[in-house]
């Protein structure tokens, strides 16, 4: 499976507040955003299990700068989605939706916005959304991965 994580207060905190990954002088000297606690022993599971993993971000963050902090992390990512890509792929219909993972083959996406779900639904594609308070959000990603 392709399976795109959010990166606003699903794995970055920004509004929200979870806890983070230890980060080391690399990552320091560099200015890597610190990401959610879990996030790299849940993304090697799921590349060891052959699954792809992607960034599929509503932010402006260029595409590089995030392959650079996730390698920093040890993850090597797939495919990045910021919100140029979006637009450029998505053309006319850039704003029809806030995100739309089958444009880019994703099985599944993940995110924190009860509202991605609702156009899950609405125009048929897979999300898991994590609250949080979610401590055992890994649990819930790999959960929705095996269904
Ligand atoms: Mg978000």
């Amino acid at each position: 499976m392709k399976i795109s994580f959010d990166l606003d207060d699903t794995l970055i905190p920004a509004q929200k507040h979870f806890a983070t990954e230890p980060m080391n002088w690399l990552q320091r000297l560099l200015g890597v955003e610190p990401i959610r606690l879990g996030t790299i022993e849940l993304m090697k599971q799921l590349k060891s299990e052959g699954h792809g993993i992607c960034i599929y971000t509503t932010s402006f963050r260029i595409e590089f700068s995030i392959r650079l902090a996730f390698w920093t992390y040890g993850v090597v990512l797939r495919e990045v989605i910021n919100q140029s890509k979006h637009d450029r792929i998505l053309k006319e219909k850039r704003n029809f939706y806030s995100k739309f993972p089958p444009a880019f083959d994703i099985d599944l996406h993940v995110d924190d916005s009860p509202g991605l779900a609702i156009e899950g639904r609405r125009f048929n594609f897979r999300t898991v959304i994590i609250e949080d308070d979610n401590i055992d959000w890994m649990l819930t990603v790999r959960q929705a991965v095996q269904k």
